[in-house]
């Protein structure tokens, strides 16, 4: 197939309410879009937000990247699997994940419509995928109280897996879930996110006193700064709790580092951390190797590039949990087709690529 033309737009889309964690706040979501045409017709849609306090990037930055760099590289190319588009991406732009991830979404949803399949069936031919996935819901970062009360609304509201955001100060993040587990019910799943919120020693006292309290805490994201590997791996030998890895691990060659130095007992793969999902597939395939399991998750990411992530996480046996709440965060869904988004529930369809089909944005062609 051959890349006829590549176009950037952007898509700004209200939240139902402030998003919060140890890192940043926002109320609206405004991501950049890009829109791929093949030259045999078929067309793909990629999303980036501008998460510059996780990734470094920024709108400009993103639009920059892939306006004066991967299209110039890109444009006229031929190719047979995105693989190839995404090595060439690689080869004149070293970082900048998330201007990848757009593109590299884009390339294979247009692919997969020239195929005639859906993303998910062509990812793992062998296997049977998954038909529907579940995702958790973040409780933002606030006082208790409100905490309690956004996670007795979202087991209302049909939400059986929680995240909380916790992360500034270990006392205090106690109580956080302590009351959101009274609210939220024995049966509801909690899972925690820190955002490196805690130095190595307060997160495995924070842990332990979670341990104690039988708060029955699924799994802890990301304790310590993303730098601090030894920390990682300090609070991971010290604590029952499994620990997942999130900010730590962008890339293949990070998640290699690692599962070798016993940094986590998970992983929580991102489409805009990795590039994209040709190298989102391979930490897929070392993690399997090692028998680490994997957490699908986005950043604040609207239904273009968090159906990427639904597609890939159907395909993956490995990735055994969702958290893909970007779509169930806006206030509106501005696009039609793709992945269905149910309160927890994601139901995948059978039409071809990722299957988003309207996308109201207005593009300028590179
Ligand atoms: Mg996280």
């Amino acid at each position: 197939m051959r890349m006829k033309e590549i176009a950037i737009g952007e898509i700004a889309i209200p939240l139902k309410t402030p998003f919060k964690t140890a890192l940043r706040t926002v109320d609206r979501m405004r991501d950049l879009i890009v829109r791929i045409r093949l030259e045999s017709g078929e067309t793909g849609y990629g999303e980036a937000p501008p998460t510059a306090v996780i990734t470094g990037e920024t709108l400009s930055s993103i639009s920059a990247a892939i306006r004066e760099y991967l299209a110039p590289a890109l444009r006229g190319m031929t190719f047979d699997r995105p693989g190839e588009v995404w090595e060439r991406m690689d080869r004149v732009l070293a970082k900048n994940t998330s201007a990848k991830a757009a593109v590299d979404i884009a390339v294979h949803d247009a692919w997969a419509r020239a195929m005639g399949k859906p993303l998910f069936r062509l990812l793992n031919p062998e296997g049977s995928g998954k038909a529907e996935l579940e995702t958790d819901l973040t409780i933002s970062l606030n006082d208790a109280e409100t905490m309690a009360r956004d996670a007795e609304k979202a087991v209302r509201d049909g939400f059986r897996i929680l995240k909380v955001k916790v992360g500034r100060g270990g006392n205090e993040d106690v109580e956080r879930v302590r009351r959101v587990r009274r609210a939220a019910g024995a049966d509801a799943v909690l899972r925690i996110d820190a955002n490196q919120g805690w130095s190595p020693e307060e997160a495995v006292r924070t842990i332990r006193m979670m341990e104690d309290a039988g708060l029955d805490i699924e799994l802890v994201e990301q304790p310590v700064s993303c730098h601090n590997f030894r920390g990682m791996q300090y609070v991971t030998a010290r604590v029952e709790t499994p620990i997942l890895a999130d900010e730590s691990v962008f890339s293949p060659e990070d998640a290699e580092r690692l599962i070798e130095e016993r940094g986590a007992d998970l992983i929580n793969i991102k489409l805009m951390k990795t590039g994209g999902i040709y190298p989102a597939v391979k930490i897929c395939r070392m993690a399997e190797k090692a028998g680490i399991g994997c957490m699908m998750g986005c950043m604040l990411e609207s239904a273009v590039s968090v159906s990427a992530g639904v597609h890939l996480a159907a395909a993956e046996p490995i990735i055994r949990c969702c958290d893909l709440d970007g779509p169930s965060l806006c206030a509106e869904n501005p696009y039609t087709g793709g992945p269905a988004y149910e309160g927890a529930r994601i139901r995948i369809p059978e039409t071809p690529g990722i299957g988003i089909d309207r996308v109201p944005v207005s593009f300028e062609t590179l």
